[in-house]
């Protein structure tokens, strides 16, 4: 048995499910499945069938079906339990609950009422892409699904231009090319990027390579399955030292050797130390 019956107090208990393979589903949630007053999930089904995988009995609990989009009267059920001192379990379909799916408004109303709200964490189709990509991690934007409509998409994708940090985007296999080649005219073609298919699953499949190329590759592909795309942040463009040293000439006419080299640094997204050194000796000159 790979589960143990655990004491929970009243409070809301969000579950993570697994994003493919079902052995990826953590102790603790399969404890707390075991374990709850009452489980609700977005797909009745699907978590019904995880727990079977599992061996974790229903005991006679019934599995209630949540959407934020289901409306009050299904929050409240959840918020009477509550109320009555059990704890309430909530499994997404697939993955984290509340990223790119349901919970958000049944977290906020529950932690409005007082009570407790906590989370067995685990799997994200964001953050395993994310970890395979083999671009910087250091800051990212979660974009989730851009708009179907592709006018809507390219203002969507365009106010995304200058975030500092990897783009994420949530995709279906029948958008993909059109969606590739949207962010390659918007954002550029040059900018590195990863396609990651299916995750943790038998067709796992992750394509590198720069916007055009992965576009060019999907606009004569057809894909099935899952996907997650991700896109590098704008890199400024390879510069040269005469480059430098024209910039940096203009900017010493009208400023101080420190100003110039601030300037010029900031311009082409350089270190600021040897553009001084560059900008000293140009200005003993
Ligand atoms: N809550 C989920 C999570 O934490 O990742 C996301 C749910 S969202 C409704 C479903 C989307 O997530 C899919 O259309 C796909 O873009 C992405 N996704 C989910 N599972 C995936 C997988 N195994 N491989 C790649 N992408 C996946």
């Amino acid at each position: 048995m790979n589960f143990q019956k655990i004491s929970l107090t009243a409070g809301l208990y969000f579950v993570a499910t697994p994003i493919g393979t079902a052995r990826d589903i953590t102790l603790r949630a399969l404890d707390i499945l075991a374990s709850a007053d009452v489980i609700a999930a977005e797909d009745t089904r699907s978590l019904r069938r995880l727990m079977e995988i599992h061996g974790v009995p229903l005991e006679g609990r019934r599995i209630l079906a949540y959407h934020d989009h289901s409306g009050p009267a299904a929050r409240e059920k959840i918020i009477q339990a509550l109320e009555q001192g059990r704890s309430v379990a909530y499994a997404s379909e697939a993955g984290m609950p509340l990223i790119a799916d349901p919970g958000y408004d049944l977290g906020r109303s529950v932690a409005e009422k007082g009570f407790p709200v906590t989370c067995a964490p685990g799997p994200s189709a964001a953050l395993a892409a994310l970890t395979l990509a083999g671009l910087p991690t250091d800051a990212f934007f979660f974009a989730g699904f851009l708009p179907n409509a592709t006018k809507a998409r390219r203002t969507r994708i365009e106010a995304l231009r200058s975030i500092p940090g990897t783009l994420v985007f949530y995709e279906s296999p029948k958008r993909v090319s059109g969606c590739l080649a949207d962010l390659a005219a918007s954002l550029g073609p040059e900018r590195q990027a990863a396609l990651c298919r299916e995750l943790t699953k038998k067709f796992e499949e992750i394509r590198r390579g720069t916007l055009s190329e992965l576009a060019e590759e999907f606009a004569e592909r057809t894909v099935k399955g899952e996907i997650v795309l991700l896109v590098d942040r704008a890199r400024s463009q390879a510069v040269n030292d005469s480059d430098i040293e024209e910039a940096l000439l203009k900017a010493l006419q009208s400023h101080s050797v420190r100003d110039a080299a601030d300037l010029v640094s900031e311009m082409f997204d350089l270190p600021r130390r040897p553009i001084y050194q560059r900008a000293l000796s140009l200005g003993n000159k």
